[in-house]
């Protein structure tokens, strides 16, 4: 058996043509169009106009960016958007099942049970790498989907590029790299390896690295015909105009992220060696993202503590393999120099 991109896909979206907006037809290239097909209200203020459906700006600078054509990409209202779409387009609720790889990001399982889809779940192995064998030991002709977080969230490494092969050539269905953290990663991103793979996909985010939670831009990329797949089912208007200005400015700011994600790395470093000295902290796991895993002696104590003192980090002792652990998210050099005192404040309580 191999990738069949048409095996995938859901008999009632294999017929359906993308809802063709007005926009769809004419966007405004600066030239003095008179556009009355919209029932648009036809006073500027900025945004009364519907937005760009296809986002074309915004994506000819990130297919630039990352060396791909505007026909691989295709932008959400954040990557938890992508994620849903992949659902919508591929999994028969009640009948086919996706992948995923605990401890990892909550929104796989939430999106699975929303859509009626099973998550058949594998632990990681001890060093938190994807078991080969046990995964393609649950695969089936329904599988469709599988989560790879890489790097992973909340563990922080990454999935070695031997472990990652090994699945893209062994799973029939699609394989989907979350790379919401690979701006802080030393690892190169999968996307240069998008023509080797048919069956590979992946997604990124402005929310972290970039800065932008708070706009929702999601950045989903893959083979052109997996691309078009995922047209025909979003909604047409899915990334607001001010999301598509404000994304636009900052992914032109290059050299601003790029210092801001340097002072993160090197904040990252100095908490961790901050870590090292507290003595109810096990173990700190390294980390190719923004936040540090750590094992301490009493995990729901020493999160409360924090939280009495007007700190908020995550208590991830519940998801399996990470008893006793606390997530940091690495903040300002001001942050953490907070979060440290406190830290130390805390030791003989
Ligand atoms: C934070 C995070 C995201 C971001 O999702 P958005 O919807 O783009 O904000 C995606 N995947 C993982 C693993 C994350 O931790």
């Amino acid at each position: 058996m191999s990738f069949s991109l048409n095996n995938l896909i859901r008999e009632n979206v294999k017929g359906l043509k993308p809802y063709s907006s007005a926009r769809d037809e004419y966007v405004s290239d600066g030239s003095k169009m008179v556009f009355l097909d919209a029932n648009e209200n036809p006073f500027e203020n900025g945004v009364n106009r519907y937005p760009d459906p296809q986002q074309r700006s915004l994506k000819a600078v990130l297919a630039d960016q990352k060396g791909i054509d505007v026909e691989n990409i295709l932008l959400g209202n954040g990557s938890d958007e992508v994620l849903d779409l992949l659902f919508r387009a591929f999994c028969e609720p009640k009948e086919d099942n996706v992948i995923s790889l605990p401890p990892t990001y909550g929104m796989y399982n939430v999106l699975s049970g929303i859509n009626a889809v099973e998550n058949r779940t594998v632990l990681l192995t001890e060093n938190f790498q994807p078991d080969i064998e046990a995964i393609l030991k649950v695969v089936d002709t329904h599988s469709k989907l599988l989560f790879l977080c890489s790097p992973n969230n909340p563990t922080g490494n990454s999935f070695s590029e031997e472990n990652i092969t090994k699945l893209l050539n062994g799973f029939n269905g699609l394989v989907v790299i979350d790379e919401a953290y690979i701006d802080f990663a030393p690892n190169e991103s999968w996307v240069s390896r998008l023509s080797d793979f048919p069956n590979l996909l992946i997604t990124q985010t402005l929310s972290k690295a970039y800065g932008l939670a708070g706009i929702r831009l999601g950045i989903c990329m893959a083979s052109k015909e997996l691309i078009s797949v995922l047209n025909t089912i979003k909604p047409p208007y899915n990334v607001n105009g001010l999301t598509q200005l404000k994304a636009l400015e900052r992914v032109l700011a290059t050299k601003t992220v790029t210092e801001e994600v340097a002072d993160i790395l090197a904040e990252r470093s100095k908490l961790m060696e901050a870590l090292e000295s507290i003595p109810y902290v096990d173990t700190i796991y390294p980390s190719d993202a923004n936040f540090i895993l750590s094992r301490v002696d009493d995990a729901d104590k020493r999160y409360t503590q924090l939280l009495e003192k007007g700190i908020v980090i995550r208590n991830r002792s519940t998801q399996p393999l990470c008893e006793r652990t606390l997530r940091f998210t690495v903040g300002t050099p001001e942050e953490n120099k907070k979060l440290i005192e406190v830290l130390k404040d805390i030791i003989n309580e």
